[in-house]
This record gives C-alpha cells, structure tokens and sequence, in this order.
C-alpha cells in the first residue's frame, strides 16, 4: 500500500505527516526530501530503541548520514528536566549546528522530550516525530506541543515547537503492548465523537480491524486521525479556543487517573471520562440514548472501560475541581451534541457531574 500523507498547515510552519506500513525503511529518503545535513540526532527510549532503532539507523545511514544515538529511560518517572541533562552533553559533544535535525523515535514521552530538546538546542533546531504507539500517532506527534513534567504538575516546562515532518509506521505496532494499543484507540474514538460522524460511524464497523493490527486499516485509520488533529490544531495552534473540544472526556479522566493513583492508564480513565461526558450529554438532552449507547459501545469494543469504577465519587468530583481546565472557578466540560459535533458547557450543576460520576460505578 503506498504511503498516505496529510498535509499540516499552520500560520508559520508546513510541514507534512507521511503514514505507510514499512516507511521506517525509507527513512533515508524521507530525510533528504526535508534536511541536507551529513548528520542527524536520534532520540529513543530504553523500551523501543532496541526494538526499532536498527532499521532507522541503517535507513539513514544508507542515506549517508552520520547517527549520533541517545537514549532516555522509559516510563512517566523519566520525563523531566534531569533526564534530559545527558542527552544535551551528549548532543552538544557532536559537533552538531543548528540544521543537524533531531530525530524523536518512540511513544509521547520521547515525543514530548524530544520536542523540547530540539525547541532548545542551539535555540532551535529542526525536529522529525517518529511516533510508536497509536497514542503518539492519532495525538501526540501532532500540534507541536513538547515538555517534561515538574513535581507541581505534569507537562509544566515546554515549548511549542513545530516538526519539520512526522513519519508514520504502522509496522512498529506489532510490538506495541495491547493496553497502549488501546488507550491510543481511545484518542481515536474522541477524534471522530468531536469532529467526524462518518468516522465514528466506521470505527464502530471497523475498530476490531485496527484490534487486529490490520495493517492497511491502520494506515488508513490514523491518516484520518491525524488529518482531524492536524485540522484542529491549524485552527488554534496556541490551544486558545476550539482546541480544547481534544479534550473531551478529560476533565472526568484526569481525576479519574489522578484518585486511582494511575491505576487507570491515562487511555482507560479519558474511556470512562468519555462514557461520562455521553451520559452528562445525554442528561443535558444533547444527546440522545440511543447516541449514549453507541458511544459506551465503541469504547467497549476497544478493550477500554465504560463503568464498573469503584473510586469514591466525591473524591473524583474534588479532583476536578482542581483541574487545570477550570476556567474561572467553573467545571468546563467538552460534550458531544450530537455525535460528530462537540460544544464546551461550563453550567452544569454540580450534583449533575456527582450523579454522572456515580453513574460510572454501575
Ligand atoms: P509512552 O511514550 O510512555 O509509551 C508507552 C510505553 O510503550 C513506553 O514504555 C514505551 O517505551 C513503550 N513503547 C512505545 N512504542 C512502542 C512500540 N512500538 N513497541 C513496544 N513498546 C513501545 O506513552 P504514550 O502513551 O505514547 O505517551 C504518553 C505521553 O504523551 C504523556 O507524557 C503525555 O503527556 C504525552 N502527550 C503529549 C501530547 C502532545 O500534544 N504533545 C498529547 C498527548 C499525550
């Protein structure tokens, strides 16, 4: 299947998102259509770089450019500013210039590490997001938003900063675990809830394809996901408006996450936090059942959670509370009204979003 490329367009910055089975091969000919340098960076982590690092090296090397490797540990606990501390001296220790592009190969923890190192390296140099779960594919490596965490908050230190490319390779899937395999299928449900009632309307037919890593599914599957980020995102590229309707499901799923301790995957708690933002659309009549049952149907068919949660209910409505979404003291919720269309209500009564987290329990 030829590779599938979706064009990014945002005030200041082009840039193109190639999506094929076996593109990690052709590596070598995707750097030269977008740097000239005899050199490149490559980011990766301690889980994928054995896994895939060898092909990408030796694609770029037999494009003659010269690999200089680091990696970072993987896992959440990594992703802050000390972890980063090496990679600069090794970086820095390799004679690299400001067009030595910099290459971020692994989930959207090296995504987001990567993306901050390439915004501050030299003040900037070009950055290629080389995604390998579905979560970094649909999300992640899109919109430019890179950073590590502090002990105050997640994702508190970044930058934007825009690739230069995105290339997709399905293939690298197969080694992915199921459960982030899932968790990425949750960002693509939640892309279709917002933006594409067709869309959804296929992953309820399709979704166990992309389950069975199909490959040509897959590739089709994320290109559309990527196209409806991408749109998104050049639409408000510094998340001032219609780029918080990507957050549905998240005000219920960052609690959700936060009071289980991280128990729930980040996927799982925003497929609760999207079953919960169906039944609050529904109480707010802006759906209806019917649409309600669809969407907890979709979720349940990628493996993720729909209700059974047995967190205390005020705890989790607390947490919200303390949300970074809060705009002026005031839960804000993205629902979707009707499937395919999202609006942000910031008037529900407080014992609404009770009964509506309660509701999970069942
Ligand atoms: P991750 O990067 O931690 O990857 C999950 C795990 O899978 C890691 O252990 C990783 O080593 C491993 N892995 C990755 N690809 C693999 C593969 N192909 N085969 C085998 N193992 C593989 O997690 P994630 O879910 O990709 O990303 C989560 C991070 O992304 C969070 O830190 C979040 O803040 C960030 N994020 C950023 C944005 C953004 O817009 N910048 C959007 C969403 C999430």
């Amino acid at each position: 299947m030829p590779k599938t490329v979706v064009g990014v367009r945002i005030p200041g910055s082009e840039y193109d998102i190639a999506v094929g089975s076996g593109l990690l091969q052709s590596a070598g000919g995707l750097l030269r259509a977008v740097s000239k340098s005899d050199k490149v960076m490559v980011l990766s982590d301690s889980q994928v770089g054995p896994l895939h690092l060898p092909a990408l090296k030796q694609a770029l090397e037999s494009a003659g450019a010269r690999v200089i490797e680091a990696t970072i540990p993987a896992g959440e606990e990594h992703k802050e500013l000390n972890t980063l501390l090496p990679v600069y001296d090794r970086f820095l220790g390799s004679h690299i210039d400001r067009q030595t592009p910099l290459l971020a190969l692994g989930g959207g923890i090296v995504g987001d590490m990567g993306g901050f190192v390439a915004a501050t390296l030299l003040r900037g140099v070009p950055l290629i997001q080389i995604p390998t779960t579905l979560l970094a594919m649909v999300d992640a490596s899109v919109g430019g938003k890179t950073g590590v965490n502090h002990a105050v908050g997640k994702n508190l230190i970044g930058a934007f900063h825009q690739p230069a490319a995105v290339w997709i390779d399905p293939a690298v899937l197969t080694t992915l675990p199921p459960r982030e395999l899932h968790g990425g299928l949750a960002e693509c449900i939640k892309h279709d809830i917002i933006r594409d009632a067709a869309g959804f309307a296929d992953l309820e037919q399709n979704i166990h394809r992309a389950l069975s890593l199909e490959m040509g599914y897959l590739q089709q599957l994320i290109a559309h996901n990527v196209a409806i980020k991408a749109s998104v995102v050049a639409e408000d590229p510094f998340e001032r408006g219609v780029r918080a309707h990507l957050n549905l499901g998240h005000t219920f799923g960052h609690a959700i996450e936060t009071v289980s301790g991280y128990a729930y995957s980040h996927g799982e708690a925003v497929a609760l936090g999207m079953a919960a933002a169906a039944r609050l659309a529904e109480a707010l009549r802006l759906i209806d059942e019917r649409s309600r049952l669809r969407i907890a149907a979709v979720i349940a068919q990628a493996g993720l959670p729909t209700g059974g949660m047995t967190l205390d209910v005020d705890q989790v409505v607390e947490a919200m509370a303390f949300d970074k979404k809060i705009k002026s003291g005031r839960l804000r919720f993205v629902l979707p009204a009707p499937i395919g269309r999202a609006v942000i209500r910031d008037d529900v009564p407080v014992e609404m979003v009770r009964r509506t987290v309660r509701s999970l329990g069942g």
